[in-house]
Order: structure tokens, then C-alpha cells, then sequence
């Protein structure tokens, strides 16, 4: 462990301080966002001596970053450009210093060993590289503890990543939860073999958030221990330790508040509320108080593991993420833990429309199933509508493999009410399936 992640809190706090003011002067004197910002809430980087003095600080966004990108740059000297997934609507554009990459992937690196990732191992990464930071990032992080890499990226299809997998043996695979979990079902019937007795030890979720009822199906389909990551380009990720409640923040090099989504005021310690970011060791593209819509909160407890860095929990759902059906707010995170409760089903489309009035809101809930027994269908109808009050309209099985992938993340609840750029897509779908 390095001594930066058992820092005693004290030290810790001494290097935030240190390291925010230094930022906060670069900011005003180099970034024209930041410049114009702080001159407008009346504040000069004098003001700001220590942590505690971070609210005075105005919020940055998206909005920041989509009005002008290099507006939040501190340094011109640009070694390369990514977009963010584009998550919650347009994707962001980040970029980062030869010195910034290096402390990132060595952030990476620190994940890598969190979850337990060693030398000897070898990962096969799942995550697109391009465009997405987060591939090269932990392509290289892989790199500096001297584990081999499988640079597999977004393959054409899962088949070629089994065909990978029987090549290489890797012992990790990173990526996105839904993926993996697919991967296991199509892994076992290009191979015949059980997934479960399968080279891969290790499992590294990103990218969405992951619901108990998918962990423990991903742990018993590949026999695999499961640990998540969190994270967004602009800001910085952590990984869980073994206590796999929470990950550990890089809060020596990105502080984090919790603020009221609303007021935007400090909530309570250990209350939920949105996260907000404040980079200090990046150059490139800098994020000051930048509010990531995540909602979640930090665990300060000392944990069993011996880091000393907070933990934050990963949030099951971003702000925008929030639906309201029939005036009931929910999110896909109670949808995907209610459906993946049942081992049968394998994948699942949830679409919100409204009738033909425009009036009421409908939801159809289709299935694949590895055994289309009617039970299913009625124990879903309870948990969805007696459990989280979205009672469906109906609940269809179709076909393994008949619902289409929806955007790079696999999205499996579509809101039709609203423009969606998936609504030919998905319209085609119930076309084919509504009238059965
Ligand atoms: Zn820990």
C-alpha cells in the first residue's frame, strides 16, 4: 500500500491545503472560466487558506465545460484531448497534460492494487479505448504495476471476446457489469464450458452502477470475486478495497463535498447529497466545486483495510437518471435490482410512453428468459408494483437476444415521453413484439 493511501488524516489535511491554494491561484490567473467566476462571486484566491474555506468558492458544471472547454484549462500545453461517455446527454470534453496523464494512470494503477490486482496477472480490458479516457487510463495503469494487458475495447461482438478470453486466460476482466454478465452466457455457448471454471478470478465493474442482485449472479456465473470502481473523467475514480463497502477517494489529489442537490448548501457528515468535485493536481482541464449530479455520500470511518482515504459509496443514480412514472420517482438502478432477482432472466426493456390521450403513463416491461414460466411474470408485477410502485402495464417474455442493445452502456429502461435518441430503435422492437 502506498503511504499516500494510509496517510494519517492530519498530514492528508496539511497536502489538501497546500495543494488546493496552489490550484485555486492557478485557476484565476490562467483559466479565463475560473477567472471570470471567482471575480463575479467576489472572491480572490487569498480568501481561500484551507478546505473549510471551500464553499466560498463558486460551483462549476457541464454547462462550464460544454459553454467553453478550454475556458477551464490552466495550462496550454495540451498532451491529449478525451470525451466523457456522455453519461447524462452531451459528452464533455477533457484535456489533460503529459503530467496529468501520469498522475491519473498512477491513480490507476493505486485502483489496480486496491481490488487486488498483481503483476502476475492478466486483464482482459473491456472498456473502449479512443475517444473514452477511462480505456487507455486503465490499459496504463495495468501497465505500471506490470500485469499484462489484453486490449480488447468494444470488440464487434462478445464472441471475439471469448474467443480472447480461451486464448489468453486472462485472471481480470474489466468493464461494464451488464457486459460481463452477458459475456458469461455467451461464453458458455460458443465454449460449452462453465464460465464459472473459467481463467478470470477477478471482475472489476465500472461504469454503472451495480445492484447486489447483479453482483451475485456476476460472482456465481464466473466463479469470480467482484470489486466496483467509480469515477468521471473530469474528476478522478476510486476502487473498493476488500471491505467492498464504498471506494476509496484519491482525496490526497480530487477533494469531495456533499452538497444539497437543491440549495447547494454542506449537508450533514455522512448524509447523501450530490458529489462535487475539486481537482488539485491536474493542470489540463481543472474542475473547481464541479457538480457531478451523482447522488451518494462518503463514509469517513477509519476502514479495516488500514486506508485512511474517505469512501465514497457509488451513487446508485444520478440526478438525471430519476424517472417519474405515474408520479412515482424511481430510477433504473430499483429496476435492474427488482428484475435481476429472478436468476432466469438474462436481459430485460422497460419503456415509459404515455397512452394515446397523451395522458396516462404506460410501462412495458419485456423479458428474456431461460425458462418463460408465468410465475415470473407475476412475481415481477409484485416486486415492481408492490415493491417500488411502478406497477407495469404488461410484462412479455421474447426471444434470448431479441432486445437490441441500446447505446454503449446497454440502457434498459427507455423514457418515450421525452425526445430519445433511441425511439426508432426501440419502436421497431415493440412493433415486432406488441401484437404477439
Ligand atoms: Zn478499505
Amino acid at each position: 500500500m502506498e503511504y499516500a493511501e494510509r496517510i494519517p488524516r492530519k498530514e492528508l489535511r496539511e497536502l489538501q491545503n497546500k495543494r488546493l491554494r496552489h490550484i485555486v491561484k492557478l485557476a484565476y490567473e490562467k483559466s479565463r472560466t475560473y477567472h471570470y467566476k471567482f471575480k463575479e462571486a467576489g472572491v480572490h484566491p487569498d480568501d481561500i487558506k484551507t478546505v473549510e474555506d471551500l464553499p466560498k468558492l463558486p460551483f462549476s458544471s457541464k454547462d462550464d465545460y460544454a459553454r467553453d472547454f478550454r475556458g477551464v484549462i490552466c495550462d496550454d500545453k495540451i498532451a491529449v484531448w478525451h470525451t466523457t461517455s456522455g453519461t447524462t446527454g452531451l459528452p464533455t470534453i477533457v484535456g489533460f497534460t503529459a503530467n496529468d496523464v501520469e498522475v491519473q494512470t498512477s491513480l490507476e494503477a493505486r485502483n489496480l492494487r486496491v481490488i487486488g490486482v498483481t503483476e502476475k496477472d492478466i486483464i482482459h480490458n473491456t472498456t473502449p479505448y479512443g475517444m473514452f479516457f477511462a480505456g487507455i487510463c486503465l490499459h496504463e495503469g495495468a501497465r505500471k504495476i506490470g500485469a499484462t494487458v489484453i486490449p480488447a475495447g468494444k470488440m464487434p461482438t462478445a464472441k471475439q471476446h471469448v474467443w480472447l478470453v480461451e486464448l489468453f486466460n486472462p485472471t481480470v476482466i474489466l468493464g461494464i457489469p451488464q457486459f460481463i454478465l452477458k459475456l458469461s452466457y455467451v461464453y458458455e455457448e460458443v465454449t460449452g464450458k462453465d464460465p464459472a471454471k473459467s481463467s478470470i478470478r477477478l471482475i472489476y465493474a465500472l461504469g454503472e452502477p451495480l445492484p447486489d442482485t447483479v453482483r451475485k449472479r456476476l460472482e456465481d456465473r464466473w466463479g469470480a470475486e467482484v470489486r466496483i470502481g467509480y469515477g468521471l473523467t473530469e474528476a478522478g475514480s476510486g476502487a473498493e478495497c476488500e471491505e467492498k463497502n464504498g471506494v476509496h477517494w484519491p482525496e490526497d489529489h480530487t477533494l469531495v463535498e456533499v452538497v444539497d442537490p437543491k440549495t447547494g448548501e454542506p449537508v450533514g457528515e455522512g448524509e447523501e447529497g450530490e458529489l462535487v468535485y475539486t481537482t488539485m493536481t491536474r493542470t489540463g482541464s481543472v474542475a473547481i466545486r464541479f457538480r457531478s449530479r451523482d447522488l451518494s455520500r462518503v463514509i469517513l470511518d477509519e476502514c479495516s483495510c488500514g486506508r485512511t482515504l474517505v469512501r465514497v459509496l457509488p451513487p446508485k443514480y444520478r440526478k438525471d437518471d430519476l424517472i417519474k412514472i405515474r408520479g412515482t420517482l424511481t430510477s433504473p438502478y430499483a429496476i435492474d435490482r427488482a428484475i435481476f432477482a429472478h436468476p432466469e432472466i438474462r436481459n430485460y426493456l422497460c419503456v415509459i410512453e404515455k397512452d394515446e390521450r397523451g395522458v396516462t403513463d404506460i410501462l412495458k416491461v419485456y423479458i428474456e428468459s431461460e425458462k418463460e414460466d408465468p410465475r415470473i411474470i407475476m412475481d415481477l408485477a409484485q416486486k415492481l408494483g408492490g415493491g417500488i410502485c411502478v406497477t407495469p402495464n404488461f410484462i412479455k417474455f421474447v426471444p434470448i437476444g431479441s432486445i437490441p442493445e441500446i447505446g454503449r452502456k446497454g440502457k434498459r429502461v427507455i423514457d418515450l415521453r421525452v425526445e430519445n435518441p433511441y425511439e426508432d430503435i426501440v419502436r421497431e422492437f415493440m412493433k415486432k413484439f406488441d401484437k404477439q
